[in-house]
């Protein structure tokens, strides 16, 4: 095997560093208490083989519980993982085929970039020659190939993390774990590795959960994102859907902006906000009252929740609404509007039309005709 080759693709065909066929990974019911606080609440999950899956949620969600126990650090009160439908919840983590990647590079300080990725394999005591092979292939893979011999403190975060990456990868792993892999560097950087991780989790094929908080990291990268809440899984979709038909409004507040605009259900399909007429996407909100004597009015008044870029501000007609705050964001300007009721309410609008308009100006506000989430006030 060569570590020469200059086309990484023929590189990984060649089944150096391929992972050893993509694993199916399955959470049954996993329930997980420390003390008072409830980490797992039954939570039921399956990863694809060859996906990238990224697990989004608040702190404090068990998302890095979750991924702790595929990793075998951490083992449920009751439920089960599976790994290609072999229950392997009481697997030690050594016996796990799981490389992980840390928040922090968690590199050996006295080996350089090399013999880091090469340590895994010497603790398994594979041939000096096949182990500094395979550990320059995987430097390649990660775009390293040239520092070699540089140790932890003479790279930056960014190669420290792509280290830690091959080293995670040396052993074949059947599944790739990331805890919040890139949330120490600087922008920059993290937006570099982010399609760098993508790439190479492609070509290899391998089945990988990703543990991230930034709504952004797991949008752009993921083939599907679980949004978890309170130990449990809220929802689990491909990114264009979790963010255009999320299933509750956890979601929907908790993935890209949105802005509550009070509403009235005028019945079970349409909410009346902005003086427009719109349809229901999902189930009305149940009411919160609990008289019958109130349930009349309480179920009317909703909030009806909006994205920036189905708000429509125009100088024309009424302009009860004021623009209390510009911000130029490139291709668009996000304005922040305040209603009469002095609700305030997010809009994207092209940096063309929004040049006419600032801060102060009066408005009339609407929402685009398309169907909206309504939650209870
Ligand atoms: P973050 O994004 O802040 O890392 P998270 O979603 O990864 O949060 P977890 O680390 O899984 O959340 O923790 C879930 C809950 O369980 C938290 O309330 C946490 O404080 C608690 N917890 C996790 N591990 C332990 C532990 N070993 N002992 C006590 N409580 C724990």
């Amino acid at each position: 095997m060569t570590v020469t080759t200059p086309d990484a693709s023929s590189r990984i065909s060649a089944g150096a560093v391929t992972a050893t066929g993509a694993a199916t990974v399955e959470f049954r019911g996993l329930r997980r208490q420390f003390g008072p606080t409830t980490a797992l609440d039954g939570l039921d999950l399956t990863v694809e083989p060859g996906e990238l899956l990224a697990l989004l949620g608040p702190s404090g969600c068990g998302k890095t519980t979750a991924l702790r126990m595929l990793a075998g650090f951490e083992h449920p009160d009751s439920g089960a993982v599976l790994v290609d439908g072999q229950d392997v919840t009481r697997v030690p983590a050594h016996r796990r085929d799981a490389g992980m990647v840390f928040q922090s590079y968690s590199l050996f300080p006295h080996l350089d970039a090399l013999d880091n990725v090469a340590f895994g394999l010497r603790m398994r005591k594979t041939g000096k020659a096949e182990r500094t092979a395979r550990a320059a292939e995987l430097l390649e893979l990660v775009g390293l190939g040239d520092k070699a011999r540089r140790f932890p403190h003479q790279l930056s975060g960014g190669q420290q993390q792509r280290v830690a990456l091959a080293r995670a990868l040396a052993l074949r792993p059947r599944v790739l774990l990331l805890d919040e892999p890139l949330s120490a560097l600087d922008a920059k950087v993290r937006l570099t590795l982010r399609e760098e991780i993508r790439r190479i989790q492609r070509e290899l094929g391998i089945t990988t959960l990703f543990v991230t908080h930034d709504q952004e990291e797991a949008l752009s990268m993921a083939d599907r994102v679980a949004v978890m809440r309170a130990g449990r899984l809220e929802q689990c979709a491909p990114p264009a859907e979790l963010y255009g038909r999320p299933a509750t409004a956890f979601v929907a507040e908790f993935v890209g902006t949105m802005s509550r605009i009070p509403g009235r259900l005028l019945d079970g399909d349409t909410v009346e906000v902005l003086g427009r007429r719109l349809p229901v996407d999902g189930e009305p909100p149940a009411t919160s009252a609990t008289s019958a004597a109130s349930v009349a009015s309480a179920t009317k008044d909703v909030d009806v929740l909006v994205r920036p870029e189905d708000v429509q501000v125009s100088s024309e007609g009424a302009c009860s609404a004021r623009i209390v705050a510009t911000a130029f964001l490139g291709a668009t300007t996000r304005l922040t509007v305040r209603l009469a009721d002095a609700t305030e309410v997010k809009a994207d609008l092209p940096t063309h039309e929004a040049a006419a308009l600032a801060a102060g100006d009066a408005v009339t506000v609407t929402v685009r005709e398309r169907p909206v989430l309504v939650a209870a006030r």
